[in-house]
């Protein structure tokens, strides 16, 4: 089959708020993201996706199977199967082309290695990171990102204000969506599957916390957990504790998903570790402050992913250098001494809803691609 199919679907991918991955010059899709495709969705699967509309807009059987001219009975087969390999969602007798951030994650849902898997990690690798498509998967062409830190509340100094959903435990528990399960992280899935997770020793491969219908797709597919907002906060706190960072959409409510994220395999954090994104995510409005009871130990200073605390050199405390600093809270969880807490220092402002939050993403993306 020639790609002309699949160049079709690309077109609807596109469509997305984070629009496909392209050609350095922006004139073409980028190829190996056609292959990607190819990989996912077989000859007989795209010949119906073709007549799909943009992703997360859903179309009913029965329309694919008229557009199609096909029997519907195999129409259903088809999908339904696609369906149950997490390549599409489902709603009843309707079906959706996945978001990007779905798309991009479908074979590193699944703990086994298959040839596919490594495939698929080997075409990320050349339009997501070689290619350069993280800046625009982690945040607009303007620089809004996608997602913004939340610390968790224990790290806060006790004296400062916390603004509604500013913290982790006030987000999950007041502003997440009700539907929440846990779902295997793909980003450290798929470095472990190609034998590269630099964290191994340090964190499990753990899970990201999916809210709303993504929960509720996940838990149908048995590849996610339903919890309730106290187990995700007692697991939120777990996965901090451990020294991950947690970050959700960049908005104060809604949201689809929270993540407990690395520095070295993470998808949206490396824009700032490894890559040149400094959009890559929105800081919190805190950043830590070192007391006297500080001794000098040098346990924040190793656990901070983003080389922004040292240790002054005359008064051998811990400084942090708020321009590195996103917020996180991670160094302040691990001071034996609990002399480092986070105080206010206002920079940033989410959206209101994840709604706006995409609406102007899509907006900017326009925009900016020329
Ligand atoms: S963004 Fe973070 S938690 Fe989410 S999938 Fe990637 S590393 Fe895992
Ligand atoms: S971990 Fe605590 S005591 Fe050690 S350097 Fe950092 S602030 Fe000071
Ligand atoms: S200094 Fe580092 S670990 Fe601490 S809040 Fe800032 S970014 Fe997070």
């Amino acid at each position: 089959m020639d790609n002309s199919i699949y160049m079709h679907i690309a077109e609807k991918i596109d469509e997305n708020p984070i629009m496909a991955p392209k050609s350095e010059d922006r004139t073409a899709f980028h190829p190996s993201f056609i292959k990607y495709l190819k990989l996912v969705y077989s000859p007989q699967e795209a010949e119906l996706l073709q007549h799909f509309p943009r992703p997360n807009k859903f179309i009913s059987i029965q329309e694919v199977s008229d557009i199609a001219g096909k029997d519907i009975r195999s129409v259903e087969r088809i999908l339904s199967g696609l369906h149950q390999r997490n390549g599409i969602i489902g709603m009843g007798n309707s079906y959706s082309l996945p978001g990007l951030q779905l798309l991009l994650n479908i074979h590193q849902f699944y703990s086994d290695v298959k040839s596919e898997d490594i495939e698929a990690a080997q075409l990320y690798r050349e339009f997501f990171i070689n290619g350069g498509f993280y800046k625009n998967y982690e945040s607009s062409f303007k620089g809004t990102p996608l997602m913004r830190v939340i610390p968790v509340d224990k790290a806060i100094s006790a004296d400062q204000q916390k603004l509604t959903a500013e913290e982790a435990h006030d987000f999950i528990i007041n502003h997440a969506p009700d539907e929440m399960a846990l779902v295997p992280c793909p980003c450290r899935t798929r470095t472990e599957k190609i034998g590269s997770r630099e964290c191994k020793s340090r964190f499990p491969i753990g899970t990201c916390i999916m809210m709303g219908p993504l929960a509720l797709h996940f838990e149908m597919l048995k590849l996610g957990k339903r919890v309730t907002r106290q187990q995700a906060v007692s697991y939120f706190d777990e996965m901090q504790t451990l020294g991950l960072v947690g970050m959700t959409d960049n908005s104060i409510k809604d949201g689809t998903v929270i993540c407990l994220c690395c520095e070295c395999c993470c998808s949206q954090i490396r824009g700032r570790t490894r890559w040149d994104n400094p959009d890559s995510v929105l800081e919190s409005n805190f950043v830590p402050l070192a007391n006297d009871d500080c001794v000098g130990c040098g346990t924040c200073v190793e656990r901070c992913f983003f080389g922004a605390l040292s240790l002054d050199e005359e008064t051998n405390q811990a400084v942090v250098e708020s321009e590195k600093c996103i917020g996180c809270g991670i160094c302040a969880l691990a001071c034996p001494q609990e002399a480092l807490k986070l105080q206010r220092y206002e920079r940033t402002t989410p959206f209101g809803t994840t709604r706006e939050l995409v609406k102007a993403v899509a907006m900017e993306n326009r925009e900016g691609s020329g």
